[in-house]
């Protein structure tokens, strides 16, 4: 069998509109898609996300054979699957001997450098396309970096708005006059205030098919495989959204930052999944939030506060993820190298606030921001723990996680790995933060309030320590001259103190000593 055009379509380019599939002749084309053993245990990924992006794709390859394409898909377990992407093209380019071979680029580096070698491999063009879903491209993110000393989302973020003219009042300034309301989007959670229900998808053959697949194949990876109620099509994706809409987005503005024990999604969204593996559309996304606020349906901290993550942080990350690639995940500036703890890949710890947030992540393949930013990862900051193994966690248990975004969520953001390329300072912190956004504390073994010794919240003396060990790093950092200020004013008696309860904590978790009893 011969055919004109091979497009090959990777598990996370399911969109219809993807560049790989624009001016597809189905008379003449076939569509390529794989499930490879590659690219589902290179990092131990969660059962929920491995699931998630197989079903999908089976989904996704039916909608384009009902639409008249002729799909060559290989199945995990097919017989003969070579379990790479770079040997089922050649082997699908040996069934279809096509003129040449089309693809869009991947999100990952690691596919990209690969890709570099597919022409002499297979011995027919391949065209690489840009991936055209994401709002800023590659070359005009370097273009708007230049030579800027700092890169800033903020700066970015205003040149998004404009460019896409969202958010806008008549004489093209920013609605209600700011371009930022973050600092409206920092409440606490009342009590009396209820999240709405999560929508749930049942799951249909196909789904119940991988189900299977998974629980079979990769029943020792991280996480539950069940109750699985992600959506897995395009319409299941836009459900989900419509309810985000109308349930959470009035209040997501208010409550961005909260955490409340026991409920995961509070008002987000969950739809980086959706986003990422291309079910929704970003910029559809953004027309729809900002609608809903012309339409006097959600106050403008919310709209602004949402838009301001898709349009750009979502493309902001990846911008500098494109701009510093290969490097930028090699770099340590703070030149952290303890272990992973164990429990996070257990969940079992009694600091409250990581054990429910590590519980959540083990169910759900979810967490929302900031109890990735100030909890997990605040904790993996001030442990002082090696980029690469929680960069890998992040990774591997989240069902949104895709290199492009996550790396530098972790490394710079969460970790401050990369020495200021995506945030201007380290985002560590005491329990104090944790206890004012969220309940975690008054369930703690710990206690939030008190600074040394065994009952103290590890998070308290660890903040100072991380302060302390990155002295030579961080003292000249603007941003940290008060904590620093505070520091030297502190006893030797009191630094002592801090030293001892970070060491005696750190040796406990990271299995150097006996456990320190907080009980
Ligand atoms: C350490 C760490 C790791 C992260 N890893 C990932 C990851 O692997 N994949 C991922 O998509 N996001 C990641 N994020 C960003 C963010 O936490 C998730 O996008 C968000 O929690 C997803 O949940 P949601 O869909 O309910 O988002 P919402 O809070 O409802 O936000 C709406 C959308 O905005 C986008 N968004 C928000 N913040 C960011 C951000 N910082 N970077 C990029 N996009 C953003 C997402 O597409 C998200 O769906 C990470 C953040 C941190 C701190
Ligand atoms: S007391 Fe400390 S460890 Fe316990 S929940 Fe609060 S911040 Fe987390």
């Amino acid at each position: 069998m011969t055919c004109e055009t091979l497009r090959f379509v990777l598990g996370d380019q399911l969109s219809p509109n993807v560049s790989s599939l624009a001016d597809l002749d189905a008379a003449s084309d076939v569509v390529l898609m794989v499930e490879v053993a590659d690219e589902t245990t290179y990092v131990r990924h969660h059962k929920k996300k491995i699931a998630f992006i197989l079903s999908a794709m089976r989904h996704f390859a039916a909608r384009l054979g009902e639409d008249g394409v002729t799909v060559d898909y290989v199945r995990l377990e097919d017989q003969g699957n070579t379990g790479s992407f770079r040997e089922e093209l050649a082997r699908a380019v040996r069934r279809h001997r096509p003129r040449r071979v089309l693809v869009t680029e991947p999100g990952e580096y690691r596919v990209r450098a690969d890709m570099d070698s597919w022409r002499d491999l297979v011995g027919v063009t391949v065209e690489i396309r840009e991936d055209d879903r994401f709002l800023c491209s590659r070359a005009e993110f370097a273009r708007w970096a230049g030579d800027r000393r700092q890169l800033r989302m903020e700066h970015f973020y205003r040149v998004m708005r404009r460019r896409y003219g969202v958010l806008l009042d008549s004489s093209g300034e920013p609605e209600g006059g700011k371009w930022n309301l973050d600092a409206d989007n920092r409440k606490a959670l009342p009590a009396l205030v209820r999240p709405p229900a999560q929508p749930q998808f049942d799951s249909d053959c196909e789904t119940r098919e991988v189900l299977d697949l998974v629980d079979r194949r990769f029943g020792g990876h991280f996480g539950d495989l069940l109750p699985f109620d992600f959506a897995v099509t395009e319409e299941g994706a836009e459900l989900a959204f419509d309810h985000f809409l109308q349930c959470a987005l009035p209040q997501f503005g208010d409550y961005q930052d909260a955490m409340r024990q026991g409920e995961p999604v509070l008002f987000h969204s969950l739809i980086a999944l959706y986003l990422n593996v291309g079910l929704l559309d970003p910029l559809a996304v953004i027309r729809r939030v900002e609608a809903a606020y012309r339409a006097g349906d959600v106050p403008l901290n919310a709209a602004e506060g949402y838009i301001r993550q898709v349009l750009g942080w979502r493309e902001y990350v990846r911008g500098v993820y494109w701009l510093k690639m290969p490097d930028y995940a090699e770099t340590n500036a703070l030149n952290a190298q303890r272990p992973l703890p164990d429990f996070y890949w257990t969940g079992e710890t009694r600091l409250n606030c990581l054990a429910d947030v590590i519980g959540q992540t083990k169910h759900l393949a979810y967490a929302h921001h900031i109890q990735r930013l100030m909890v997990t990862g605040n904790f993996a900051l001030l442990l002082g723990v090696a980029p690469k193994e929680v960069c890998e966690w992040y990774l591997a248990v989240y069902a949104d996680a895709f290199e492009w975004v996550e790396l530098p969520n972790t490394h710079g953001m969460a970790l401050h790995a990369d020495g200021g390329v995506m945030a201007s300072k380290p985002y560590a912190s005491s329990g104090a933060y944790i206890d004012r956004m969220s309940d975690y504390c008054s369930n703690c073994t710990y206690d939030v309030r008190k600074k040394a010794g065994p009952k103290a919240c590890p998070f308290n003396y660890l903040y100072w320590n991380f302060l302390i060990e990155n002295r030579a790093r961080l003292e000249g950092n603007p941003r940290l001259a008060m904590p620093y200020r505070t520091l030297a004013r502190m006893p030797e008696a009191r630094l002592a103190e801090i030293r001892r309860d970070a060491r005696a904590f750190m040796d406990q978790v990271t299995g150097a000593a006996a456990p320190v009893d907080a009980a």
